[in-house]
């Protein structure tokens, strides 16, 4: 089968490959869409290192072919899937107790781990989660990035109506939002950009603010009635806004640092802050099985809408321009069409 391997920093090669091996009680997938993420471009970029050669994408969707039998449960070839490709091993201390995401095993050596930049894949049912038809491979291929958020937004136990503040409009600023408003947040989205603020209007935020020309607290303050804001998500890197995000929070409010950075970022808060406003602060990486469950559940539901997130699609045959128009920053998500010419 052809796959885009990256065999070092800044090298990608369209190879033909050996087809994957699907064990009795796996699935095997044929690939439509997935998503360049900001891991891809790190491990592109050389910024992150896992191994070399290796076939990056995560953020897959695409068709049953063939169902091991061993398989128990109602897959069935022909059906429309989005795919979790992290690989979790279940036995771990984190994996035992519910943080699979953080399973100490993922990224072992000689473990299965992305893969989504091939023509197929071989997965563990409880890796696969059915999709409607009505939906396009590309949308499905947005379950993964809207599965992180599901799981920030609960890792800041956010209450309907709360006054939420998301730093960074870029694509997985712009997934929290869409998440937030099915949880029934007052949402205020905060970015540089002004055409990425126009996106975030249009895709529901209650309010949108730039750091540069507004001041943020007081921003803050005039529109959660004097309050500041409750709880806020950390979807940029840029030192100076999570400074300013924890300047404009709320008394008992929630922060979480979903970005991450590049080398090391003390973060800026006055322990006393934390203390007397009772302030807590948190990250998140990854997701449970059961945000990626709920995220597919959005997609189905029609409750998020991601097309206006898709910047561009690529080839196998493009897929390089593709990574440099994901890394270009200009782009929300670049996607490969694993069927495109
Ligand atoms: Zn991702
Ligand atoms: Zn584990």
């Amino acid at each position: 089968m052809k796959a885009a391997v990256l065999s070092g920093p800044g090298r990608m090669e369209i190879r033909d490959v050996d087809d994957p091996v699907m064990e009795k009680d796996e699935i095997l997938i044929k690939l439509k869409s997935c998503g360049i993420c900001t891991l891809e471009q790190r491990l592109f970029t050389g910024a992150m290192k896992l191994h070399y050669p290796l076939v990056g994408g995560h953020e897959a969707a695409g068709e049953i072919v063939e169902v091991g039998k061993a398989v128990i449960g109602s897959f069935s070839p022909g059906t429309k899937v989005a795919l979790d490709l992290v690989t979790r091993c279940g036995e771990c201390y984190y994996c035992r107790i519910g943080k699979s995401n953080l399973c100490s095993n993922r990224f072992n050596p000689g473990q299965r781990m992305l893969g989504g930049f091939a023509e197929f894949i071989a997965a563990k049912p409880n890796q696969v989660y059915a999709l409607p038809t009505g939906l396009s491979f590309d949308e499905a291929a947005f379950t993964e990035p809207l599965s992180c958020c599901v799981h920030s937004l609960k890792r800041l136990k956010v209450a309907m109506t709360e006054d939420l503040l998301i730093v960074g409009a870029g694509v997985m600023g712009l997934l929290h939002l869409l998440v937030a408003r099915c949880m029934g947040l007052r949402t205020t989205v905060c970015d540089p950009d002004a055409s990425r603020l126009e996106i975030a209007r249009a895709l529901g935020a209650d309010f949108t603010v730039n750091p540069r020309t507004t001041d943020l607290s007081s921003f803050g303050r005039e529109n959660t009635d004097g309050l500041g804001w409750s709880s806020c998500v950390i979807a940029s890197p840029a030192p100076e806004a999570l400074k300013e995000a924890v300047a404009s929070l709320a008394k008992c409010a929630r922060l979480n640092i979903y970005t991450a950075y590049e080398g090391e970022m003390t973060v800026p808060i006055d322990a006393t802050a934390i203390h007397r406003q009772e302030l807590t602060v948190t990250g998140t990486e990854g997701r449970l099985s059961e945000d990626f469950f709920q995220a597919a559940r959005l997609l189905s539901f029609g409750k998020v809408k991601v097309d206006a997130l898709i910047s561009g699609r690529t080839s196998f045959s493009t897929i390089e321009q593709g990574f440099r128009e994901a890394i270009s920053g200009h782009a929300f998500r670049i996607i490969l069409n694993h069927e495109a010419p």
